[in-house]
């Protein structure tokens, strides 16, 4: 039967897609979406900051796209945010130029900021050359050796089979802090990259070579992209004028304009149990109960579990990502070299046990999202000439971090400056070698358990909780969210879009 009234719990992109979808497919259902705080979005938050010259845009979550969700493209055209959207070439600087850094205690042969070599010719001419080269020529010639008796494993794990352990410590490490902020020991290597997990069973043992052999044909979804593929053609990464916070405002104006949907902001959920008709009870903090035919969960796992008895809702363990933005009244010329920005492996003596800075990455804002700050700098020279040079770096996951002082958050004065950003900015200038001047602005945004670690043997613990959530709650009960299906923007916004075909 089609559901009559339908609560969504939890307003972050997940939830938002999920709202947004169900509602335009079942527009004689009432859909209702329910939120802890008093905003929507969850992780996705940017923030314009006034300074004296102009304004720029900070984000604390996820901050650009690669153009290969054909989800995120469709919301785009549905929402009509094409105008809004602000795209890199291929050709440009920040697609082409990526770096690790490799600190001078490393035990590999590079140290410093080192380009990830993107041709033939700058790989013989990178100094990382000693790691990359034998690893991947070697590749295809090794035995398959994937135990016959695994289903999943570790990403470190799995690299070190094919690639050598420096490989999957200096590269796969890097990676993993880039996207999930954590240790690539621990996470699954299915769950994260199932695309390369693949590939090894299509090259019969070789990663190489499974790339290298075409895949099966899938069968493709259908998406309602008007002209967004157009738009990216040649495109590396995009992002929004205003930030990554205008694809969960466009949903909640959306949202807000339907006739089926009602938004419960400042609501927290405290309790799901269903009844003896098969509807669901969703008690509410301060709030009366509300019922519904059926249910789609996207809050995190843990916090479903204090809700409703279900099986592996905290096997994952979540990872607490310290983000700090700075601002520097200089030129980007003057603070970094122009490219994307930069990932830190996991140190060969693995993590150190006391609190430290804890890098996991910078990423060079300027270069890649300056059409987000006002005035914009004329031309294509804003790495010479714009006033202003915007970075974030990324800190914690697996390292443990330092107290912060409890309502210090953003300061334009280095002389409030807390001990912890004091050290980031000490860091940095050891990283990219340079006498860099005080910032103008800094603001630090603590996502406490924010990216969850999904485990080996995640994907098989996923199937038994639908399985469960089949047989015990008739389908009624569906839970979604970065926890289940990954933690990409797209993966979250496919998520909301495939959730309700059952019903
Ligand atoms: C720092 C950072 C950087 C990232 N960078 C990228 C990137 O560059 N590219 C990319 O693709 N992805 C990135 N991500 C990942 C992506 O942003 C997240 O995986 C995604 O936003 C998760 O969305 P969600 O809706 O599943 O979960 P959430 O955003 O966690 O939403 C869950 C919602 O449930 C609400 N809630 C919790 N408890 C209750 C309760 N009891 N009652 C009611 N509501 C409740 C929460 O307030 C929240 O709004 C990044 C994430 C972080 C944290």
């Amino acid at each position: 039967m089609p559901p009559t009234r339908i609560a969504v719990l939890g307003g972050g992109l997940t939830g938002l897609s999920s709202a947004f979808h169900l509602s335009r497919k079942f527009p004689n259902s009432k859909v209702v979406l329910v939120e802890k705080h008093s905003r929507l979005g969850g992780w996705v938050r940017s923030e314009r900051v006034q300074l004296p010259q102009g304004t720029h845009v900070l984000e604390a979550g996820p901050r650009s796209l690669r153009p290969n969700s054909k989800s995120v493209l469709e919301l785009i055209h549905l929402l009509k945010l094409k105008d809004q959207v602000i795209t890199v070439p291929k050709t440009a600087a920040p697609a082409k130029a990526r770096f690790l850094y490799i600190p001078p205690s490393d035990s590999i042969r590079a140290s410093g900021l080192q380009r990830i070599p993107s041709s033939l010719f700058s790989l013989l001419r990178s100094p990382l050359w000693s790691v990359l080269l034998p690893a991947v020529l070697r590749e295809p010639f090794r035995r398959n050796n994937r135990p016959a008796d695994i289903q999943d494993e570790s990403v470190d794990s799995f690299f070190s089979r094919r690639f050598g352990e420096t490989f999957a410590r200096t590269f796969g490490s890097a990676l993993v802090h880039g996207i999930y902020a954590t240790d690539s020991r621990k996470l699954s290597v299915k769950a994260a990259f199932p695309s390369i997990w693949k590939a090894e069973e299509r090259g019969r043992g070789s990663i190489v070579r499974g790339f290298l052999l075409p895949s099966k044909p899938v069968e493709e979804e259908q998406y309602d992209l008007g002209r967004t593929l157009d738009m990216m053609r040649d495109v590396s990464v995009y992002s929004f004028r205003d930030g990554m916070e205008t694809l969960t405002a466009a949903m909640e104006q959306s949202l807000l304009r339907s006739d089926n949907v009602e938004i419960l902001k400042s609501t927290s959920i405290s309790g799901l149990k269903s009844l003896e008709d098969k509807s669901i009870e969703i008690t509410l903090a301060e709030k009366e109960p509300l019922r519904a035919s059926h249910v789609v969960s996207t809050l995190p796992l843990p916090i479903l579990h204090n809700l409703v008895s279900l099986p592996h809702l905290t096997a994952n363990p979540p990872s607490t990502v310290r983000v700090v933005n700075f601002i520097f009244a200089a030129p980007p010329k003057d603070i970094h070299p122009e490219g994307f920005g930069y990932l830190i492996p996991r140190p060969p003596a693995g993590y150190p046990h006391s609190p430290s800075p804890g890098i996991l990455g910078t990423v060079f804002d300027s270069c890649s999202l300056h059409a987000q700050d006002l005035p914009q700098t004329e031309g294509a020279d804003y790495y010479n000439n714009a006033p202003y040079t915007k970075l974030t770096m990324m800190t914690g996951g697996p390292y443990p971090q330092p107290p912060l002082p409890e309502q210090l958050c953003s300061s334009e004065s280095s002389r409030d400056m807390p001990d912890f950003v004091r050290s980031l900015l000490d860091e940095l200038r050891r990283q990219l070698g340079k006498d860099l001047p005080e910032p103008v602005y800094w603001r630090i945004w603590n996502n406490e358990e924010c990216i969850p670690t999904l485990l080996p043997g995640h994907l098989d613990r996923m199937e038994e909780l639908k399985t469960v959530l089949a047989s015990d709650w008739d389908s009624r009960l569906a839970v979604v969210g970065a926890g289940v299906g990954g933690v990409s923007v797209g993966d979250c916004i496919e998520a909301g879009r495939r959730v309700g075909r059952e019903w």
